[in-house]
């Protein structure tokens, strides 16, 4: 059994530890595809945050309490960055997570591949998925805000951490998307996959960048995998993070039923066969596919590898 999963990063590296663990129950693989619309350079060194948080919470090295970063984490190099009135100020760097920035971006500076680094940086937390960036080359997710002169766009980073997204967005763009390419082994694994699951991960600026690499969409479209998607809204809520404010921007209501009609459904011209949602959302319906309800709540380990238990009975429910 290969699954292949789209994912941002908090909560869909909860998501992969219980789509891990279904897999170990039955001998599959699972390759995550993942975001790298988040990435940027602060204090020149090259941050990919989607990317860390699913090697950390898979490596067992997260800060569960926080949710993003290094457990048992120190912020000394930070501190002395303040000091020197050094900006970004307002992007806190951890000293633990700054070695894995450091050893990136040490080899991405030698020539290496993204995708080879991410290899690399794996080596040590044997997360037990295959981590795939969407694309080795540049893509970022920029913002568009008003402004006093007319609209202006900036980095994603910039405008939920700096300005804790509250600044209205406008929309999304996703810079560099249209020279990109899929990363070493994306349209391999798609093309391998019995399952591919979109991860409850935020849809606007988790999986709409992973799905903006020319190429991406059409594998997973045109491919004999079925692909389910599981709701990241409950009950009309983004359970944590910026989800709202980001469905908002597109005229999309925050809900279940709304998400599921952003991707569609593979038989009206979209992206999903099957569509998990919560209990709270029972009642839900959409388009071109099959909706079925399970409680949602990500809340421990067991409770999300039961998520991950229906979703692939949907998937078997709706292959061809
Ligand atoms: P990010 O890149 O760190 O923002 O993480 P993701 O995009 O992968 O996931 C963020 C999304 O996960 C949020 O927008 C929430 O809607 C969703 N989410 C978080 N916790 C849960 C949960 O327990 N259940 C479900 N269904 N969704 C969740
Ligand atoms: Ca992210």
């Amino acid at each position: 059994m290969r699954i292949v999963v789209l994912t941002g990063g908090v909560g869909g590296a909860k998501f992969l530890r219980g789509v891990r663990a279904y897999a170990r129950e039955r001998g599959g693989e699972v390759t995550a595809v993942v975001n790298v619309g988040d990435d940027t350079v602060m204090h020149g060194l090259r941050i990919c945050p989607d990317l860390d948080s699913v090697m950390y919470t898979l490596g067992g090295g997260a800060d569960a309490e926080r949710g993003w970063g290094r457990q048992n984490e120190t912020w000394t190099v930070s501190e002395e960055l303040k000091a020197y009135g050094a900006e970004p100020s307002w992007f806190g760097l951890g000293d633990r997570d700054i070695a894995t920035h450091l050893v990136r971006s040490t080899m991405l500076g030698a020539g290496y591949p993204l995708s080879a680094v991410t290899e690399a940086l794996c080596a040590r937390w044997s997360p037990g998925v295959r981590l795939l960036p969407a694309t080795d080359d540049r893509l970022e997710t920029h913002v568009v805000v008003d402004s006093e002169e007319g609209q202006r766009a900036l980095h994603f980073q910039e405008w939920w951490v700096r300005h804790r997204g509250q600044l209205p967005a406008r929309r999304f763009v996703f810079v560099g998307a249209e020279s990109a390419s899929p990363g070493p082994g994306v349209l391999e694994a798609l093309a391998a996959a019995d399952v591919v699951l979109v991860a409850p991960s935020n849809p606007v600026v988790s999986i709409a960048p992973v799905l903006a690499v020319p190429g991406l969409r059409e594998a997973v479209v045109s491919g004999s995998a079925p692909v389910v998607g599981i709701s990241p809204i409950i009950g009309g809520a983004p359970v944590r993070g910026m989800a709202d404010r980001c469905l908002a921007a597109l005229d999309v209501e925050c809900s279940a039923a709304g998400v599921a009609g952003l991707y569609g459904g593979r038989g009206a011209g979209g992206l999903l066969d099957g569509w998990l949602v919560d209990d709270a959302d029972a009642g839900v319906v959409a388009t071109g596919l099959l909706v079925r309800e399970a409680p949602l709540w990500m809340t421990d380990d067991a409770a999300t590898t039961a998520i991950v238990r229906t979703a692939m009975e949907l998937a078997g429910a709706v292959a061809r």
